[in-house]
């Protein structure tokens, strides 16, 4: 899905700020050579078209004269990527919103490996640099030599040359600093939160004598549902969403559950017994400090002041990450969107969509502990 928003408007925490731009499957994007790009640079060069000279909305009873000075658009990775012409994690440099990230390769001067937990070492693509990359994938006329280039620079030439980014009359109304990653899909649905859980549980077989049934057992034993909650426990921690070698199976809203049952679970079961979870149950309760922040930057306040804490906790915890999953951690890390991006992206805007807000109301008192 791609939301697109007026980007001066003050109120991009509200849902009625963003307009859904497309709802497609990624298996269609890709079966149309160009199209999504190319669509979405018809469906906003007629929208500019359309409102250069102004259009009226009732503010305060008042009718106004509005522009549209920037746009700003949040899509998860895979739109970004396919709308972008960005390559991912198939090539060597994997963000579409750094120059010198590398997957795969460290020590080569003047560039950061995708496991660098320090944003500022990350330096933000330019559309003039993506011009140049455009101009001399074009000199390059063998198919092969330049597949090789994409493969490198990380753009595929065509789409590149399709999207908004390259486009002379929208390429400053949509500067690439304001395409965002949808923070529901980076964390949530497909995320983070489920790859996370999935390697905590192996762990858990591995190091432990529990399994889903333990933990099953203990959510039904401490924790009661609220009524709000429309989850259902035995479904949930059950052997079909919770396979060795896997991914946690269950959807955004299930994972934003979980999460804090796991570390409730790891601190109150599994750690007086079995201390050798310790640096898993540490990760996991590093991610669950940055989700709550993340919620909590939706319900307001300061959100600049919860921007940095949120900057800080995300470096806390790709720093465990990196440090326990050493091993795996560019396999594990190429899936996902480059964090440094993810980083900067929500700083800007941790707000997303209509969906987060209405799944964060019901879920933040989704259960609360039974009385000991
Ligand atoms: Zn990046």
């Amino acid at each position: 899905m791609t939301y697109g928003a007026i980007a001066q408007m003050p109120v991009l925490w509200a849902d009625d700020a963003w307009m859904t731009l497309a709802v497609i499957r990624t298996r269609e994007m890709q079966s149309i050579a160009n199209g999504y790009p190319q669509s979405l640079v018809h469906y906003l060069r007629w929208l500019r078209q359309e409102t250069q000279h102004g259009f009226t909305l009732v503010l305060n009873d008042e009718p106004t004269l509005c522009t549209i000075a920037k746009v700003s658009l949040v899509a998860d990775a895979d739109g970004l990527r396919l709308l972008t012409g960005c390559k991912g994690s198939s090539a060597l440099k994997p963000c579409f919103l750094c120059q010198n990230v590398l997957n795969g390769h460290d020590k080569v001067q003047n560039h950061v490996h995708i496991s660098c937990c320090d944003v500022h070492a990350c330096h933000l693509q330019t559309q003039d640099n993506l011009i140049q990359i455009q101009r001399h994938l074009e000199t390059l006329l063998s198919r092969k030599e330049r597949e090789e280039a994409e493969k490198l620079l990380g753009w595929h030439l065509h789409a590149l040359s399709a999207s908004i980014l390259v486009q002379e009359d929208l390429r400053n109304w949509i500067p690439l600093s304001s395409l965002r990653y949808d923070p529901m899909h980076c964390f949530l649905a497909n995320g983070i939160v489920p790859q996370e859980l999935g390697l905590w549980y192996n762990a858990l077989l591995d190091k432990t004598s529990c399994d889903i049934d333990t933990v099953r057992r203990y959510v039904l034993q401490c924790w009661t549902a609220s009524k709000e909650s429309t989850l259902d426990i035995n479904k949930i921690f059950t052997q079909e969403r919770w396979q060795k070698e896997r991914d946690f199976r269950g959807d955004a809203s299930e994972a934003l559950s979980v999460l804090p049952l796991m570390v409730a679970f790891s601190w109150e079961v599994i750690l007086p017994d079995f201390p050798a979870m310790l640096p898993h149950c540490e990760c996991l309760t590093a991610l669950l400090a940055l989700i709550c922040c993340w919620t909590d930057a939706k319900r307001g306040g300061n959100l600049q002041v919860k921007s940095i804490e949120m900057k800080r906790l995300q470096k806390v915890h790709l720093d465990k990450f990196v440090l326990f999953f050493r091993s795996c951690v560019d396999q594990l890390l190429s899936a996902m969107p480059c964090r440094h991006g993810l980083a900067k992206t929500l700083m800007l805007q941790p707000l997303s969509n209509a969906r987060v807000s209405r799944l964060l109301v019901v879920n933040t008192r989704f259960f609360r502990p039974n009385k000991q």
